[in-house]
């Protein structure tokens, strides 16, 4: 019989299993807290849980871990943790410093379907989703060596095109009886798939982001595919049907690139797409990367954008492009980590052979 990792499993979940087995149903949350809060992987360390039961569950299930196999620390403070998981494939998280408020940003696939045409991540294409242990075990695995303040879900891969797993993990991470985050510190970001933005208000409350990037269904289509299949005013009405609670707001991220986005012209089709819905706004420079020709955007254009939006009283941060020392665009780190090893496995099968 294969051993169930429990980290895959909600509080209910678990609770259901354990009912199955002729369990009580507080033994859930013991396990939780065991896991989640002391970060125990070992069943023999669990002192409130009779010797009996221990061995039970060793035989039939593990608690698994993912420990960093690199970190960058960048001058601004910025680390990116690159794990290598049981299959050989690799994600990242990125523990942003901020006055002493860290926001982690964690991955939920292994590369991205999307194709966005501004990001790298985008050029591996898929290979998997994400387990919900995966996800929560970057959250787990970062917080053993920093505080972790807010969450969001914006590495590599769209969250929502792994929904399930994704909904199973953020239950976790903001059960009081698992990793304990407040939903208000918690964010799912997507490229826009409108039926499963609906799926994922009805399942539990977290904050929303939504990657625009473009004000016009044109320039949209060309810079996010998924915009083919959910244009602007599908989305736009996917927002406003999302439920909030009171006094929240969706984000609307928004990478700035020269001469694509970055007009006026845009800065008065962006405020007029986001006036029906309680937004704010986070304006990214495009970061140049490799084998991308789009230009970051000038400094007179970032600005440009960024008074406009609080001429109209819209929320706005235009957020730094931090850690451009250690490769900061979504999934650089991967590309460059899998780029080496590529080069080093050629060297390898390039050795004359005698
Ligand atoms: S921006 Fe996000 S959704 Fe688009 S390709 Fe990159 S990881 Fe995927």
């Amino acid at each position: 019989m294969q051993k169930k990792d429990l980290k895959n499993l909600t509080i209910e979940e678990l609770e259901t299993l354990f009912l199955g087995a002729g369990k009580e149903r507080f033994r859930a949350k013991q396990i939780f807290k065991w896991m989640y809060q002391k970060g125990v992987e070992d069943f023999s360390l669990m002192s409130n849980i009779s010797r009996g039961f221990q061995h039970e569950l060793s035989e039939t299930a593990y608690i698994s871990t993912l420990h960093p196999e690199a970190v960058e620390v960048s001058q601004d403070g910025t680390r990116k943790y690159l794990f290598k998981l049981d299959d050989g494939e690799r994600v990242e998280s990125v523990l942003i410093p901020d006055e002493g408020r860290n926001t982690l940003c964690i991955s939920s696939q292994v590369g991205c379907a999307m194709g966005c045409a501004f990001c790298l991540t985008g050029t591996f294409r898929l290979t998997r989703n994400l387990t919900t242990a995966e996800i929560v075990n970057q959250v787990c695995a970062v917080r053993r060596e920093a505080d972790i303040r807010n969450i969001v879900l914006m590495g590599m891969g769209e969250p929502l095109a792994n929904l399930h797993n994704v909904i199973r993990a953020l239950k976790i991470i903001i059960d009081p009886d698992g990793l304990q985050f407040s939903n208000r510190r918690v964010t799912v970001s997507t490229s826009g798939l409108v039926p499963e933005m609906e799926q994922l208000g009805k399942a539990v409350t977290v904050n929303l982001a939504v990657s625009l990037n473009a004000t016009t269904d044109e320039m949209r289509d060309r810079l996010m595919p998924i915009n083919r299949r959910y244009p602007l005013s599908e989305l736009m009405a996917a927002c406003r049907r999302f439920p909030l609670p009171s006094r929240r707001m969706i984000t609307f991220e928004y990478v700035l690139i020269r001469d694509m986005n970055d007009s006026l012209e845009d800065a008065k089709r962006l405020v007029r797409l986001i006036s029906s819905v309680p937004a704010k706004v986070n304006l990214i420079a495009f970061n140049e990367h490799e084998g991308c020709s789009f230009k970051a955007p000038t400094q007179e254009a970032i600005d440009r954008m960024h008074r406009f939006l609080l001429d109209k009283h819209i929320t706005v941060i235009t957020r730094s492009s931090r850690g451009a020392d250690i490769s900061a665009a979504c999934g650089q780190l991967k590309g460059k980590l899998d780029k080496k090893q590529v080069e080093a496995k050629e060297e390898v099968e390039n050795e004359p052979h005698f």
